[in-house]
């Protein structure tokens, strides 16, 4: 049954300790399936939760491993490495996020425009299509503020070869309403769906392939283009160097910098430095995940979660002051450590601050990002390696 989501630390911890036992075979053998919003899932649900690291990819893997071999529980810990892979190769190819949001605020600026592009768009955002698969999806979105991995792929399929619009745009609408709406994981997603990350290969929605996956819900026969050619994809992106993280004594006296991206950036305070001097939360990336209006699921789930991440770490440092991040040069400190921020809106947002900033990167990110080269393949192969460490 689909329960509403509660955005704090311990409710995910909740969901990962639920899901552990599942993430071996019942996963492998039923993640492709979704019955409906209703209906029993392999999945994890967890993503909202990773995506504001609320809980980390590391613990995540963890606490699967300690339940079950990597062998048993491999297809679970690559789909974990999937999000790590697309943050990954993002990080290195920034380029693409900017030609998205180019390209999106111009499609946003033809919808007005353009009167028939506006009604093929609205149709498509209020389910009014006439392709019953597609229209329950777009409404359960908007209701819940998730959709499962597959239906992602036959939704975006369908929006882009047999509806015909602008992927951006759709790219766009799952931004303001997923939960879980990540740069990396999104853009590229929907990339990949038009053809656009590995060149000529696309995905197809196949009526039959919906038949059977969602257990015979939906069957949309004679309703999808099926032979559709793959979007022209422009040449590929150069990859430039990871940034290279400035270097951090822990007896600077500093201050903390909150945002969405990381939640748990208080772990990453060195064991060594004495507590922050204050503590400052940036919102702003929430709202700037798109020029238009976020879904109320998706809002709601990204401030809470915010409130729960200050809840712990004012019960971990009661004598750091909140203050504003403008105000943050005020406090006796002279540097600020925050995650570093990873390529999308919350970066885009983040204002000037008054101090120099020290960005602190994961193990995890450390670890995994340089092997997204090219394709998944390369980093994948790489995981029995640094898990093993
Ligand atoms: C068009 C499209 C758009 C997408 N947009 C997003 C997005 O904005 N944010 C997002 O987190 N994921 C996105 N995904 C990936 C995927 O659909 C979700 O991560 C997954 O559905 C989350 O459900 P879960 O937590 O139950 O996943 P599980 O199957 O339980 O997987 C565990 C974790 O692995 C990661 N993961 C699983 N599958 C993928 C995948 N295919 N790509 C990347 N990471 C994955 C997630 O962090 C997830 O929580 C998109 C996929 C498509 C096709």
């Amino acid at each position: 049954m689909s329960t509403p989501l509660i955005a704090t630390r311990a409710a995910g911890l909740q969901s990962l300790a639920a899901f552990v036992p599942r993430a071996g075979r019942a996963y492998a053998d039923g993640r492709n399936v979704d019955a409906g919003p209703d209906q029993p899932r392999a999945v994890s649900g967890l993503s909202p939760y990773v995506r504001h690291r609320l809980l980390t990819e590391a613990e995540i893997v963890d606490a699967v491993l300690q339940r079950h071999t990597l062998s048993a529980a491999e297809k679970f810990v690559q789909e974990v490495c999937w999000r790590t892979y697309w943050k990954g190769w993002l990080q290195q190819r920034p380029q693409a996020w900017r030609d998205y949001v180019a390209a999106r605020d111009a499609h946003l600026l033809r919808l007005q425009q353009i009167s028939g592009l506006r009604l093929g768009y609205t149709q498509a955002c209020e389910g009014r299509t006439g392709i019953d698969c597609f229209d329950a999806w777009a409404q359960e979105l908007v209701a819940t503020g998730t959709l499962h991995n597959h239906t992602r792929m036959w939704f975006a399929s369908i929006w882009i070869f047999t509806l015909r619009l602008p992927w951006e745009l759709g790219a766009d609408w799952f931004m303001r309403h997923l939960a879980d709406a990540d740069a990396a994981s999104n853009t590229l997603s929907w990339r990949w769906v038009a053809g656009l990350h590995t060149v000529g290969k696309h995905y197809v929605a196949r009526a039959e392939n919906i038949e059977r996956y969602t257990r015979g819900r939906f069957n949309p026969v004679g309703q999808l283009n099926e032979s559709a050619a793959p979007l022209t994809a422009p040449p590929p992106y150069a990859r430039q160097p990871l940034a290279t993280l400035p270097s951090d004594d822990p007896g600077t006296p500093s201050a903390l910098l909150l945002t969405d991206d990381d939640l748990s950036a208080g772990d990453l305070w060195p064991a060594a430095a004495p507590p922050p001097r204050a503590i400052a939360v940036f919102r702003g990336g929430i709202a700037a995940r798109s020029p238009q209006p976020l879904g109320a699921v998706a809002s709601a789930f990204a401030n809470a979660a915010i409130d729960d991440a200050m809840a712990r770490l004012r019960q971990r440092w009661p004598d750091s002051v909140v203050v504003e991040p403008e105000a943050l040069a005020d406090t006796g400190a002279q540097q600020i450590r925050m995650a570093e921020a990873p390529v999308g809106p919350g970066a885009d947002a983040l204002p000037t601050l008054p101090l120099p900033v020290v960005a602190l990167r994961r193990d995890w990110d450390a670890a995994f990002w340089p092997h997204a080269m090219r394709g998944f393949f390369q980093l994948r192969e790489r995981i029995p390696q640094i898990l093993g460490r």
